[in-house]
C-alpha cells in the first residue's frame, strides 16, 4: 500500500513507514528518507547524502551516483503511475488537497524537464558558495552579486564574478524568474535570504527600496499560493560597510522586513585580521554588533577556526572569545564556528605552511565551545561546515 500525505506545504509519499519521498507542491523532489539515510536534494539536482550511522560524515554523491539515483526514481515513480486508486492511502492537513493522480502529473512534469530546471537554477543564481546555516533551503534572492571587498586571503569565493548592486528594474526580472522557477513549490520554503556575499553593502536608501519590491512581491506570491508564508529574512554582513550605518539605519533596516544577520567576523584579532587581508578595528565591530542587536535583528556570528595556523591559535582564541564576551546577545542569537580550508583559500594566504591538523581543528572547536558556554550568555554555538549544504 503506497501513502500521501498533503502537509500544509510539502507532500509525502510512503512506500512503507521507513521509506519516504519529500516533494514540493510543484512535484519536485526534495528529499527521500530510507532506512535511516537521508538524501536531501538540491534545486540544481546534487543530492546530498546523510547516514543514519553517525560516526559517517555527510557527503555529496558523485555524478555517476546522482544519475542513477535518478533513474532508480524515476522507475520507481513509473509503477506508482500504474498503481490503481485503491493501492492509495490518502491523509491531507492542507485546506486545498489535490487529487492524487494530479500530483503524480505535477512529479512527471518536473522529471521531464529536470535538466532544463537545473539549467533554470544555474541562469537565476549561478553557483551559490555559502549560506548562513539558518538559510538552506530558503528562497535566494540576490539583491547583489559578488562581493563588494573581494581582497580576504582566505576567501576566493566571488573571484569569478564582479560587484554589483541590483536595479529596481534587475531585482524584478530576478523576482519574476524566481517565481517561474519555484510555481507552487514556492511553499515548502520559509524562509528569504537576501544574497550575495554582503548584500547589506548597498546604499541604505537602495536597500530599503529593494526591500520594499521584494514585499511587494511576497505579497503577490501570498495571494497566488496560500500556502506561501514567510518566516525570516536574512542576509550576510561584512564588518567594512556594517559600522557605516548608524542606530537609525539599522532600525529602517530592521522595519523594512528585514529579520536575520550573519556576519562574517572570522577573528577577535587585529594583529590576525590584518594578516589575512581583513583589516578592521575590533572594537569598531562590537559597537556595531550591539548596535545592530538594539536594532532587533537575530543575529549569526561567523569566526573562522584555524585562521591564522599555529602561529595564531592561542591569540585567535582569546581575543575572539573576549570579543564575543562583550556582545549584547539574546537565545535566539548563534555564534558559528567554521573550519579553516585551505582549499577556498588564495594564493596570497600568508600562513598555508603553518595549518592546523583536522584534529587540532577538531580540539578547537570543543575549546571554543566550552569557553564560550562559560560566558552563559545562553546562546547557542555551532560547528559550521560551510562546504555541506544544498539550496
Ligand atoms: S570573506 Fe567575506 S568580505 Fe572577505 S572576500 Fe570573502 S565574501 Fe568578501
Amino acid at each position: 500500500m503506497l501513502s500521501i500525505n498533503f502537509k500544509t506545504t510539502t507532500v509525502t509519499i510512503l512506500t512503507d513507514p521507513v521509506r519516504q519521498f519529500h516533494f514540493d507542491y510543484s512535484g519536485r523532489l526534495i528529499g527521500h528518507f530510507n532506512h535511516g539515510d537521508h538524501y536531501r536534494i538540491g534545486l540544481d539536482g546534487t543530492i546530498l547524502f546523510k547516514s543514519s550511522n553517525q560516526e559517517a560524515e555527510d557527503c555529496f554523491l558523485p555524478i555517476a551516483d546522482v544519475q542513477y539515483w535518478w533513474k532508480e526514481w524515476e522507475r520507481e515513480w513509473e509503477d506508482w503511475r500504474k498503481a490503481p486508486d485503491f493501492a492509495w492511502t490518502k491523509s491531507t492537513f492542507d485546506t486545498e488537497p489535490l487529487d492524487v493522480s494530479e500530483f503524480l502529473g505535477r512529479i512527471f512534469l518536473f522529471l521531464k524537464n529536470i535538466s532544463f530546471n537545473h539549467q533554470q537554477f544555474l541562469k537565476i543564481w549561478g553557483r551559490i558558495p555559502i549560506l548562513p546555516p539558518e538559510f538552506y533551503q530558503s528562497v535566494i534572492v540576490n539583491f547583489t552579486v559578488g562581493c563588494s571587498y573581494d581582497d580576504c586571503t582566505f576567501c576566493t569565493f566571488y573571484k569569478d564574478r564582479p560587484f554589483q548592486i541590483r536595479s529596481i528594474e534587475t531585482l524584478n526580472d530576478h523576482l519574476l524568474e524566481i517565481s517561474d522557477f519555484f510555481g507552487d513549490g514556492l511553499s515548502a520554503r520559509r524562509d528569504i535570504f537576501i544574497g550575495e556575499a554582503n548584500a547589506l553593502a548597498a546604499p541604505n536608501r537602495r536597500f530599503i527600496f529593494l526591500m520594499e519590491e521584494l514585499q511587494d512581491w511576497i505579497s503577490e506570491m501570498k495571494a497566488l499560493n496560500p500556502r506561501f508564508r514567510v518566516n525570516r529574512i536574512g542576509s550576510f554582513l561584512d564588518g567594512f560597510t556594517g559600522h557605516l550605518k548608524d542606530a537609525d539605519e539599522w532600525k529602517m533596516i530592521r522595519q523594512s522586513g528585514l529579520s536575520d544577520i550573519a556576519i562574517g567576523i572570522e577573528s577577535g584579532s587585529e594583529d590576525l585580521l590584518k594578516g589575512v587581508g581583513k583589516p578592521y578595528d575590533p572594537e569598531i565591530i562590537i559597537q556595531m554588533v550591539n548596535r545592530i542587536k538594539e536594532a532587533g535583528f537575530r543575529l549569526q556570528l561567523i569566526f573562522l577556526l584555524g585562521l591564522g595556523g599555529k602561529k595564531y591559535r592561542d591569540s585567535h582564541f582569546e581575543a575572539s572569545v573576549s570579543m564575543i564576551s562583550r556582545f549584547n546577545l539574546s537565545p535566539e542569537d548563534r555564534v558559528q564556528l567554521s573550519l579553516f580550508n585551505p582549499a577556498i583559500s588564495t594564493g596570497n594566504y600568508p600562513f598555508k605552511d603553518d595549518l592546523l591538523t583536522s584534529d587540532d581543528l577538531d580540539q578547537e572547536y570543543v575549546r571554543w565551545k566550552s569557553a564560550l558556554n562559560e560566558l552563559e550568555k545562553g546562546i547557542s554555538v555551532r560547528k559550521y561546515p560551510t562546504q555541506f549544504f544544498i539550496v
